[in-house]
C-alpha cells in the first residue's frame, strides 16, 4: 500500500485522465492523502507556454512533498526538453494516457506502496469517450502529444455512465479532445446516437458535452441534444478567431459565416468559446472582427489564450504581437463576454429553470448558467430567478 496524490492542469480531458488514475490507484488499495505522500502524479498541460511553466511549477512543488513524482499528460509528451532539469525523484512518463496509467499503476504497485487538487466530485463525473486529434491546426501541439483520434466503444462508455450513476453521480460530462470525431463504427454509433442512449440511462439527471468543434455542430447533433431529456442546453464551441484570414492561417476549416450560422441553429443554447489572441497574422482589424463575431454570436464566456508558439507546430517560429497588445485584446474580449453574460443572467429573472445543486448554496441551470440557491447538494430543483449578482442568478424554489 502506498500513499498518493494526483493533480492535474488544463482541460476536462486532463481532469478526466487524473480522475481515472486516482480511482485506479484507490481500487488497487493505495490511500489518497493531502499531506506528504509516497507518490504524487501531476497530469500536465502544454496548450500554451504559460501552461508548461505552471506544469513545471506544480511538478517541483510535488517533488518537495512526495518520495516519487510521475509526470503524465500533454506536457510530458511535448518535444523540445520542456520538462528537462527536474529534481531526481521526478519521472516523466512519455506515453499516451492509457499507457501512462498502466505504467504508473504498475510502478506504484511495485513500490508497495500533491496535494490532491482533484476532488472526486460526487454530483458530476467526467467520462472520456474519445482522445487525440487527426486535424492539423497550425498553432496546435495536441495531435503531436496525444496522437490521432480514437474512440472508446459505445458499450464501454454507456457501461461507465451506468456505473457513475450507480455511484451517485447526477451529472455526466462527455469529454474528448475532439468530441465530434466520436465514432464506434463496428457498433454504428456517432456522437448524436451516443447522446440519445446516454441520456436515456435511468437516474442520470443531466448530460453535458465538454466542447464541440463548429464543424461537428450539425443539425443531427442539435436535434439529439434538444430531443433527449436531461441534456444541457450549453455548448462550448471553440471560435479561435472571428476573422476569415486568421482562421485560414490557423487551418481551422470554417469561416465566420459558418460559425455564426451553426451557432444560430442551436437556438436557446448558452454558447461559450475559446479564442486565441495575438496569433501571428492577427492585426488590429482582424482582432476587431473577432470582437464583432463574439458579440454577434451572443457568446457569454470566452476562455482567452494569448498566443504562444508551440514546438513542432507550423507557427512555431512566429510571435510578432507584443505581450502588452495581447493583454489589451484579452481584456476587451473578456469585457464583451461579461456584458453578454450579465444580459443572459438577467433574462432569467422571473423565469423558471431546472437547477442541479452541486455545492452548498450553488448549482447550475439547464444551460450551465450558475445559480445561487438553497437546496440539498445533488438535488434537481425547479427554481425561479429573483435577481443577479456578480456570481450568478439568485433563485428560490419555484
Ligand atoms: S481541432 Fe485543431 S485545435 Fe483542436 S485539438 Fe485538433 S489540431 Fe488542435
Amino acid at each position: 500500500m502506498a500513499t498518493f496524490s494526483v493533480g492535474f492542469l488544463g482541460c476536462k480531458v486532463s481532469q478526466t485522465d487524473a480522475q481515472e488514475l486516482r480511482e485506479r490507484l484507490a481500487a488497487d488499495g493505495h490511500v489518497e492523502s493531502a499531506g506528504e505522500t509516497d507518490v504524487a502524479v501531476v497530469n500536465t498541460c502544454c496548450v500554451t507556454h504559460e501552461a508548461v511553466r505552471k506544469s513545471r511549477q506544480a511538478v517541483r512543488r510535488a517533488a518537495r512533498g512526495a518520495g516519487r513524482v510521475y509526470v503524465t499528460g500533454c506536457a510530458a509528451n511535448l518535444r523540445g526538453g520542456a520538462l528537462d532539469g527536474l529534481p531526481a525523484n521526478v519521472l516523466v512518463v512519455r506515453r499516451t494516457s492509457a499507457a501512462a496509467q498502466d505504467m504508473v499503476a504498475g510502478d506504484v504497485g511495485a513500490i508497495g506502496c500533491v496535494n490532491a487538487e482533484v476532488g472526486l466530485d460526487r454530483v458530476r463525473a467526467f467520462v472520456k469517450v474519445q482522445d487525440g486529434c487527426s486535424f492539423s491546426c497550425s498553432f496546435c501541439v495536441i495531435p503531436d502529444v496525444r496522437g490521432a483520434s480514437r474512440s472508446r466503444s459505445a458499450a464501454a462508455v454507456l457501461a461507465e455512465i451506468r456505473r457513475r450513476v450507480a455511484q451517485g453521480h447526477r451529472e455526466v460530462v462527455l469529454t474528448g479532445i475532439n468530441l465530434g470525431c466520436y465514432r464506434d463504427r463496428a457498433a454504428g454509433y456517432d456522437l448524436p446516437r451516443l447522446i440519445r442512449e446516454a441520456g436515456a440511462i435511468s437516474g442520470l439527471a443531466r448530460l453535458r458535452l465538454s466542447s464541440i468543434e463548429v464543424n461537428h455542430l450539425t443539425d443531427e447533433l442539435v436535434d439529439a441534444m434538444v430531443e433527449t431529456p436531461g441534456v444541457s442546453r450549453h455548448l462550448h464551441v471553440p471560435l479561435q478567431s472571428g476573422d476569415d484570414h486568421v482562421l485560414e492561417a490557423m487551418g481551422r476549416r470554417y469561416t465566420v459565416e459558418t460559425y455564426l450560422r451553426r451557432v444560430a441553429r442551436a437556438d436557446g443554447f448558452n454558447i461559450t468559446t475559446d479564442v486565441i489572441v495575438g496569433f501571428p497574422t492577427e492585426d488590429r482589424t482582424a482582432f476587431e472582427n473577432t470582437l464583432r463575431t463574439v458579440r454577434a454570436a451572443g457568446i457569454t464566456a470566452v476562455h482567452v489564450f494569448p498566443y504562444s508558439p508551440r514546438p513542432g507546430t507550423k507557427t512555431a517560429g512566429e510571435d510578432p504581437v507584443a505581450p502588452s497588445e495581447k493583454k489589451r485584446r484579452s481584456a476587451r474580449l473578456r469585457e464583451a463576454a461579461a456584458a453578454a453574460c450579465r444580459r443572459h443572467w438577467g433574462s432569467k429573472i422571473g423565469r423558471a429553470d431546472l437547477v442541479l445543486v452541486d455545492r452548498p448554496g450553488r448549482g447550475y441551470g439547464d444551460d450551465y448558467s450558475p445559480w445561487l440557491l438553497d437546496a440539498p447538494v445533488g438535488s434537481l430543483v425547479r427554481a425561479r430567478g429573483c435577481s443577479v449578482n456578480g456570481e450568478g442568478i439568485v433563485g428560490v424554489a419555484a
